[in-house]
């Protein structure tokens, strides 16, 4: 069956639900995890997740628009957020920003507030931000300079499937991802890149075999680790996909699977975005278990026995 044209702006903002208040004064969340590093340390990751201006990009799978301002960044909110999330976390070593956009997004993040971040950020040896290919240039070497910490950009690559990126309406090509990685990589910028795991258009097999390519192209494109993110419905446009039978969340196997691949195939790291990731399983009873097989996973990049259940999972069929 022929793919349907892919939704508009005005289709997948008609399609979602109501935001939540969000207080530009504080962050929307911190908190302190484990995560193994290119040299095969496992360090204390800090992840602030910051309150800002909504991306102004449609993606059609995205949800990080709910906890979202309408109006620009106040200066000075962003490194007060930093600032209380930081009273509140025990120490780590990296530091994510991630502001569910672009950082290099002005309205979001004001440029003005670069040097306050960059001082904050001082106390870590990598800070790891968020970024559309299409906004990464110099704006990203100018903070680059600013800082004392080493900087990581994260990408969205979501799926190499050129049908499928296309509906993705994220207004990129492979081509712009593969000049953003370039950019970044000729100057020191380590690369981490998002993958989508059975985006909408795919069937469950397709959406392993893509996802795997997608991780192969990331890392053809100089990316040092991968993150794999299981697409969920939930934000309207992806819940009307769903209903009209274009789209189906990935089984957690597939998941098991992508991750047991990518980690095998030794290229970089490889993680399974683990976040809320036990929805996708059928069973209940080794649900939980399986998640932490997946988290282990995640910090030893090594393959682990499957789970054992009475359903059978193993890591294929659940
Ligand atoms: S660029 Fe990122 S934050 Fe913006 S709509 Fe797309 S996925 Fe969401
Ligand atoms: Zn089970």
């Amino acid at each position: 069956m022929p793919l349907p044209p892919p939704l508009t702006d005005h289709e997948i903002l008609a399609a979602r639900g109501p935001k939540e208040p969000v207080d530009p004064w504080l962050p929307i969340g911190a908190f302190v995890e484990p995560e193994r590093q290119w040299d095969g340390r496992v360090l204390d990751v800090a992840t602030i997740l910051l309150a800002n201006r909504e991306c102004p990009f449609r993606c059609v799978y995205c949800d990080l628009w709910r906890q979202t301002l309408d109006e620009p960044t106040p200066a000075g909110a962003i490194p007060r957020q930093i600032d209380i999330a930081l009273e509140r976390l025990p120490p780590a070593s990296v530091v994510k920003l991630y502001n569910s956009g672009n950082f290099f997004d002005a309205a979001a993040i004001p440029p003005l507030d670069w040097p306050a971040i960059a001082d904050r950020v001082r106390i870590f040896e990598r800070v790891v931000i968020e970024n559309h290919p299409l906004l990464t240039d110099d704006r990203v070497l100018r903070f680059q300079e600013q800082l004392d910490t080493r900087l990581e950009v994260a990408l969205g690559l979501e799926t190499v499937h050129p049908e499928v990126l296309r509906r993705m309406n994220k207004r990129m090509t492979l081509d712009d991802f593969a000049r953003a990685a370039r950019i970044l990589v000729k100057h020191d910028i380590s690369v981490r890149a998002f993958v989508l795991l059975r985006p909408p258009f795919l069937s469950e097999d397709e959406g392993i075999e893509w996802a795997l390519k997608s991780i192969d192209f990331a890392f053809d494109s100089g990316a040092t680790c991968v993150s794999v993110i299981s697409t969920r419905p939930g934000n309207g446009a992806m819940d009307r996909l769903q209903a009209e039978g274009w789209f189906a969340p990935p089984k957690l196997s597939s998941m098991e699977q992508v991750l047991a691949a990518g980690i095998e195939s030794g290229r970089g790291r490889v993680f399974a975005d683990t976040w809320d990731i036990a929805r996708f399983s059928a069973c209940s009873g080794c649900a939980a278990a399986r998640v932490e097989r997946l988290r282990q996973m995640n910090l030893s990049q090594t393959i682990l026995p499957p789970v054992v259940c009475d359903c059978g999972t193993g890591d294929r069929q659940a």
